[in-house]
């Protein structure tokens, strides 16, 4: 293409020098729109909201972007642009303009292009999907890559999280268990295979989360992490995820995640049902004291190594607890704090009950008796 053509301007098209010009003086007045999809995310031009343009008509519905105001859509090359500006005049955008020659002739005219920041074009294709939806974009991915969540058991629960976390680019997980691989794991403990039954859980979870995305830290912790070692372990992580069996673990969790400040991402799983929560009373939130204040003497729930559990629901669970984790990193979204989620696969039902934060909570109430770890109610931890 010769260098003046770039100049040409017809009907809904404009040229790039004049978009530059516009966007110069626009101060951020003018929405520009890159319809390319996953390409888009090795380099863009700044500012650019990602929408394919399959996706047009229904994302614009739902952007604070008025009828009057000044819209710039550009693709590769200018052709898809062409189309995507006659969709958006169709739609009411009258000021809506092509850009003549597309990302190709801006960043040949040499104006200002966005590279994803550190991410190399690798792991801009790994992470593109992420990277496309406005909620995450390149500043979100950043976030996960930094994001640092622990994650306490590498079972039922703890494995598709592992999973789908390591996919989703979370830059460092923790996994503590201190339990070896057993056949009768394996109907749900999606991280480990056949091969793996006799070796320590923490290490078969690595070296599956080391497959799936080479790049996540994986720190292993061979432990049972007791009321006098936690706060040592979870200091170093944002997010706290309860993939534990036992009610025990799961009040030193709460617990020690109430006097880090750190928010808890608690979980389980039995039988054919199912329920999660988030507890960050950091942020003003109850805690899961709140809900049960009267603690359990002795455990006396069945957990998942004693009683049946069918693999598909500690997945689900494990998954929306995934997702709490990674809304927490990306702050997007609200948090199910507050809310304590029901799921029975049987009745192919899910419930949400809300719950408040209790005064009378014996930790984080108006006269809390629990001052510290040492006098909580875990230190006897059975063994599961
Ligand atoms: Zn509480």
């Amino acid at each position: 293409m010769a260098h003046n053509d770039y100049n040409k301007r017809s009907g809904d098209e404009i040229s790039v020098h004049e978009a530059h010009a516009l966007l110069q003086g626009s101060n951020g007045a003018v929405t520009v729109i890159d319809v390319r999809g996953a390409g888009s995310v090795l380099g863009h031009i700044k500012g650019a909201l990602f929408i394919p343009s399959e996706e047009l008509h229904d994302r614009m519905n739902r952007l604070p972007v008025e009828k009057d105001s000044t819209v710039l859509v550009y693709c590769a090359s200018g052709r898809l642009s062409g189309t995507a500006a006659k969709v958006l005049k169709n739609m009411g955008y009258q000021s809506t303009y092509s850009i003549h020659g597309g990302f190709n002739a801006w960043q040949t005219l040499g104006y200002e292009v966005v590279t994803g920041g550190d991410f190399t074009p690798v792991q801009l294709q790994r992470y593109s999907r992420n990277i496309l939806l406005e909620e995450v974009g390149i500043e979100g991915q950043k976030r996960l890559a930094n994001g640092r969540v622990l994650i306490v058991g590498a079972g039922g629960l703890g494995c598709p999280a592992g999973l789908y976390l390591a996919a989703a680019g979370v830059g460092t997980m923790g996994i503590a268990d201190f339990d070896m691989v057993e056949l009768s794991n394996l109907n749900r403990q999606v991280l480990h295979t056949s091969a793996d039954v006799g070796r320590m859980k923490t290490e078969s979870a690595h070296d599956a989360i080391k497959r799936l995305n080479p790049e996540i830290t994986v720190i292993t912790y061979e432990e049972r992490l007791t009321a006098r070692t936690i706060l040592d372990v979870i200091k170093d992580y944002d997010v706290v995820m309860d993939a534990s069996d036992n009610i025990k673990t799961k009040l030193l969790l709460n617990d020690a995640c109430h006097f880090a400040g750190k928010p808890y991402v608690f979980g389980g799983a039995v039988h054919f049902v199912g329920q999660a929560s988030v507890f960050d009373t950091a942020n003003g939130g109850p805690c899961l004291r709140c809900l049960f204040p009267n603690s359990p003497e002795g455990d006396t729930g069945p957990s998942c190594d004693e009683a049946g559990v069918i693999g598909v629901v500690p997945g689900v669970i494990g998954l929306i607890q995934a997702t709490e984790v990674l809304k927490l990193i990306l702050k997007i979204g609200k948090p199910m704090v507050g809310k304590f989620f029901y799921y029975s696969a049987l009745d192919a039902s899910f419930n949400t009950m809300m719950f408040e934060k209790n005064p009378a909570c014996p930790l984080c109430g108006e006269k809390p008796e629990i001052a510290d770890l040492l006098s909580g109610d875990y230190v006897h931890q059975c063994a599961v």
